[in-house]
C-alpha cells in the first residue's frame, strides 16, 4: 500500500458511517424541535477571521491551524471552530440587519493541528448552534438544554453540566489583576506556558493541567467574585433557568474555555470515565464578536459538541452491556440500513438482459435492491444475498426469462413462489405493507 489516511485522520466505512448518519439525523430533529435552522459555510476562511475571534494568543491560532496561502496570495485557513465563520455569514447575508433573534445550527468537519490521541483528531467533526440577538440567561439555558437533549436522544447517559460566568470585559479585568497579584509570588517557578499566559490571556492559566504548576497555584481568587452586578445578575438568571429546568450542574470557577471571546456564561458537558478526553461538548455567550467583524452590538450565544468523541463515549458505554443491540435496531431503521431489500442473482446471460430493467422497477418503486454484476454461482448469491441480509432474493434463470416470471424466494420463512416479472415492484410493495401493519398492530 503506498498511502495512509493523513495523521489524526480517519475513514469512516460503511458500518460506522450509519452510525453517523442516525447521529446527525437525531441532531437535526432535535434542532428542528427548537426551531434552528441549518447554515454551511466554508471549510477555509480569511486566517485573519479566526486570529481577530478566537484570540491570538489561543493555542488553536497560535499552533494548531492549518493555513496556506493559496495561488492569489491569500493567507486562508482550515476552519478550527464554526462560530467565526457563522459570525462573518450572519453579517454578510445580511441576516444580521433583518434585526429579531436567530437561531442557527452546523455540522460538518473542522480541523486542528494536535498530537493525535484517542478522542482528538487533526479532523474532527462538531455538531454546534448559534443563537444571535438575545442577552437575557434564558437563552443560555435553552441552548444547554438542546445540547443535553441531544445527547439524551443518543442514549448518552451520565454527562456532567458545568457552568460558570468569565464576566464581561470589565469584571474580567479586575480578575486578572487579582489573578496577577495571587500568581506573582510563584511566577518564575511556574513553566513556560503559564509565564506567557500570565502575560497575556492571565485567566487561561486557569487551564492548565501539569499537577507541579497546579500545586504551586494554590487558593487562587475565583472569577465569580469578581463579577459585577450586571454579570451576577446574568449568572443568577442562567441557574434559576436551570433550575426551573430541573437540569442538574455544577459550577466550576475554573472553566474559561480555550477561547478568547466568551463574555459572561461559558459551559461544558463532559463524560467522565472515558479518558483524559472527556468533554463532549461546550460553549458560551460572545456578546462582543459580531461588533468586532465590524456589525451592529448584538449579543450571541452557543455551543459546539464533538461528533466523534460522542460516538466514542456511546460505544464505550454500551461496549459492555447492549451494542450489538444497539447496533441492530439502528440498522433496523430503513434510512440507515446496510441491507438491500432484495438481492436478484441471475443465472445465465439470457436472465442479465432482465436485471436493469428488474432494478430499475424496484427501486422506482422505493425497494432497495442490488443484484451480483458477477454473474457467480447460484450457491455463492444466495450466500450473498444472506449475508446481507436481505429480506427477499429474486432468482431469474434461462427458464424464467422465457416464461416471463421470476422466483421470489423469502429469505425469512424459506418459501418460493412464481411472480410475473412485470408484477414483481407491485407484488412486493404489496408484501411490505402487509408486514409493516402487522408489526404496528
Ligand atoms: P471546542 O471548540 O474546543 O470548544 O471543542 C468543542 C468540542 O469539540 C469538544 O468538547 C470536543 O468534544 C470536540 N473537539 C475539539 N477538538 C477536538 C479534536 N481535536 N478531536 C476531536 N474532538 C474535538
Amino acid at each position: 500500500m503506498k498511502f495512509s489516511a493523513p495523521r489524526g485522520t480517519k475513514d469512516i466505512l460503511p458500518e460506522e458511517a450509519a452510525r453517523w448518519q442516525w447521529l446527525e439525523a437525531q441532531f437535526r430533529e432535535q434542532c428542528r424541535l427548537y426551531g434552528f435552522q441549518e447554515i454551511r459555510t466554508p471549510l477555509f476562511e480569511e486566517t485573519e477571521l479566526f486570529a481577530r475571534s478566537t484570540g491570538e494568543e489561543t493555542e488553536i491560532v497560535t499552533k494548531q491551524m492549518y493555513t496556506f496561502t493559496d495561488r492569489g496570495g491569500r493567507s486562508l485557513t482550515l476552519r478550527p471552530e464554526g462560530t467565526p465563520g457563522v459570525v462573518r455569514a450572519y453579517l454578510q447575508s445580511g441576516m444580521a440587519d433583518k434585526g429579531g433573534v436567530q437561531r442557527l445550527f452546523y455540522f460538518g468537519p473542522f480541523f486542528r493541528y494536535e498530537r493525535p490521541q484517542a478522542g482528538r483528531f487533526r479532523q474532527f467533526h462538531q455538531a454546534g448552534v448559534e443563537v444571535f440577538g438575545t442577552d437575557g440567561p434564558q437563552m443560555d439555558a435553552e441552548v444547554i438544554a438542546l445540547l443535553l437533549d441531544f445527547l439524551k436522544s443518543l442514549g448518552i447517559e451520565g454527562a456532567v453540566l458545568k457552568i460558570n460566568s468569565t464576566g464581561c470585559k470589565v469584571c474580567r479585568e479586575a480578575y486578572r489583576e487579582a489573578l496577577r497579584k495571587a500568581l506573582a509570588p510563584v511566577l518564575d517557578q511556574l513553566c513556560e506556558w503559564c509565564q506567557e499566559r500570565y502575560k497575556g490571556n492571565t485567566l487561561r492559566i486557569l487551564d492548565e493541567k501539569r499537577p507541579s504548576c497546579r500545586a504551586l497555584f494554590g487558593d487562587l481568587p475565583s472569577i465569580l467574585d469578581y463579577l459585577d452586578e450586571g454579570c451576577k445578575e446574568h449568572f443568577a438568571g442562567l441557574r434559576a433557568q436551570l433550575d426551573l429546568l430541573k437540569i442538574p450542574y455544577e459550577i466550576d470557577p475554573k472553566i474559561v474555555r480555550g477561547l478568547d471571546y466568551y463574555t459572561r456564561t461559558v459551559f461544558e458537558v463532559s463524560q467522565p470515565g472515558i479518558g483524559a478526553q472527556d468533554a463532549l461538548g461546550g460553549g458560551g455567550r460572545y456578546d462582543n464578536m459580531v461588533e468586532e467583524f465590524g456589525g451592529k452590538p448584538t449579543p450571541a450565544v452557543g455551543w459546539a459538541a464533538g461528533v466523534d468523541r460522542i460516538l466514542g463515549a456511546l460505544f464505550d458505554q454500551k461496549k459492555n452491556k447492549d451494542v450489538e443491540e444497539f447496533l441492530l435496531q439502528i440498522r433496523r431503521h430503513h434510512a440507515y440500513s446496510l441491507s438491500p431489500k432484495v438481492f436478484i442473482v441471475n443465472i445465465g446471460l439470457e436472465a442479465r438482459r432482465y436485471i436493469l430493467p428488474l432494478l430499475n422497477a424496484l427501486h422506482n418503486a422505493q425497494i432497495s435492491a442490488i443484484d451480483d454484476p458477477l454473474g457467480r454461482s447460484p450457491k455463492t448469491q444466495m450466500k450473498e444475498a444472506a449475508q446481507r441480509n436481505c429480506r427477499w432474493a429474486v432468482i431469474i434463470g434461462e427458464n424464467e426469462s422465457r416464461q416471463g416470471i421470476v422466483k421470489l424466494h423469502d429469505m425469512e420463512s424459506g418459501s418460493e413462489s412464481d411472480i410475473n416479472r412485470d408484477n414483481l415492484a407491485q407484488e412486493l410493495r404489496k408484501r411490505l405493507a402487509e408486514e409493516k401493519k402487522a408489526t404496528t398492530e
